[in-house]
């Protein structure tokens, strides 16, 4: 049997911290990250045949659980026709369809393989239609990594001390105004300070980069009205929210229409499917219906459509009530604990995703985050690690619920919590 350790300096030496995406590294926390041989359901086993109750879930899409045996079906039957055509198929006109009857507002969607590259085209087809050329950014958001996104970004580049990315452009870095997530006044003042300048507002309606803080009351619809009144495209990035908090999204909660939304992570069931849209003058502009130009080798790739459209099949309004039971669930065992022991924590929960934080403090802002206790939450997760759950590598990131996760899983969690914070404090 081979360790992760083993695997881990193998690793190194072909790819950076050995690994394909930063906080796999296990950097932050410190220790070797596991090396997983295989997940089902609730559960991810390593090279060490250890397994845990999974809260990552490959990142957010695994709401059925990891290897849902419809969506692999699905997956199996489509590949045996071929896994690429690089020409349109049935499939994605079905998928955009469903997408687009249960998002509020979205009328036109075009499909890419990544988070990042969602975003990415959102920006530009802002950029092309209102022809400004700067954009508002929330600290502590993540809208993965294209250039104009690593300013003060949430995740990996915050978890890392790197929110502002070296090798973006001074020239680009002056086109990212960074206000502030629920304070609805710093995003008056950059309109004010920079008038027929701004393009949109990029925002993650619940900020899952930074652990998860929920808007507080109103404020998407004074965002909403802000970028109203001054010309500018409101972008929802639903990329982790989108098919997850709610089967609109976090749209749907907060009944709030963007102009344009990115989506990813559910929508791909799994593999590298992305997508953005919106309203129907914004996305008429694109290529090659108008000039602005995004385009994909892979975009539309029929094996991921096939998961993306069993994984919306599925998830059924009932769903989403059996999750937010689940959610309920953990939410007050943790919450119990807390109260027992009068730990300085707080926690917030938004469905089926959730952030512990270490800091007693409400956390309504990225201020807020920023002081947790990070060394004390880095010696919690190895003690989850070590009793078998897996929780995310970093204070700033969210965790997430599927529906394979049952009672009996989530009270032998909120259990392992329980001890956790015990050998923690
Ligand atoms: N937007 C949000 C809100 C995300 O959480 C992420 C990734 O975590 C992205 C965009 C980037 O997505 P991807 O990692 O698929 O490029």
């Amino acid at each position: 049997m081979k360790s992760s350790l083993e695997l881990l300096e193998r690793a190194r030496k072909v790819m950076p911290g050995g690994v394909n995406s930063p906080v796999r590294a296990f950097r932050s926390v410190g220790g070797t990250p596991p090396f997983i041989l295989r997940a089902n359901g609730a559960h991810i086993t390593d090279v060490e045949e250890k397994t845990y109750i999974d809260f990552v879930l490959t990142w957010g899409p695994a709401i059925l659980g990891h290897a849902h045996p419809e969506v692999i079906e699905a997956c199996i039957k489509t590949m045996r026709d071929g896994t690429s055509f690089g020409a349109p198929t049935e499939r994605e006109i079905e998928l955009a369809e469903l997408t687009i009857d249960r998002v509020p507002g979205l009328e036109m969607l075009r499909l890419v393989n990544s988070g990042t590259e969602a975003c990415m085209s959102a920006v530009r087809v802002a950029r092309g239609v209102t022809g400004r050329d700067k954009i508002i950014k929330f600290d502590g958001c993540y809208h993965g990594h294209a250039d104009s996104f690593l300013i003060r970004a949430g995740s990996g580049a915050l978890t890392f001390g790197n929110p502002n990315s070296p090798g973006v452009t001074a020239g680009c870095a002056k086109d990212t105004l960074i206000a502030q997530f629920n304070q609805i006044e710093t995003v008056e003042a950059l309109f004010e300070a920079n008038p027929n300048e701004i393009a949109a507002v990029i925002i993650e309606p619940i900020c899952g980069n930074t652990g998860c803080i929920p808007p507080r009351d109103g404020f998407l619809t004074q965002l909403r009205e802000t970028c109203t009144k001054h010309g500018a495209a409101l972008i929802l990035d639903e990329v982790m929210t989108g098919f997850r908090v709610a089967r609109g999204g976090a749209a749907e909660i907060y009944g709030v229409i963007p102009d344009l939304y990115c989506f990813g992570k559910v929508l791909g069931g799994g593999f590298p499917l992305a997508a953005y849209g919106g309203k129907e003058e914004y996305m008429r502009q694109v290529a090659p219906d108008g000039p602005i130009y995004q385009a994909g080798t892979l975009s539309g790739n029929p094996v991921a459509v096939s998961a993306g459209l069993k994984t919306l099949e599925l998830l059924t309004p009932e769903v989403y009530q059996a999750l937010e039971r689940t959610g309920q669930r953990l939410e007050d065992g943790v919450a119990a604990i807390i109260e027992k022991n009068d730990y300085p924590l707080s926690q917030h929960r938004v469905g089926s995703m959730f952030g512990l934080f270490f800091t007693p403090q409400d956390v309504k802002t990225h201020a807020d985050v920023t002081r947790c206790d990070i060394p004390k939450f880095n010696t919690f997760f190895h003690h989850c690690l070590d009793l078998g759950v897996y929780l995310a590598p970093s204070q700033y990131e969210a965790g997430f619920l599927s529906i394979a996760h049952t009672d009996a899983l989530i009270d032998e969690t909120v259990s392992s919590i329980e001890e956790a914070l015990k050998r923690t404090f």
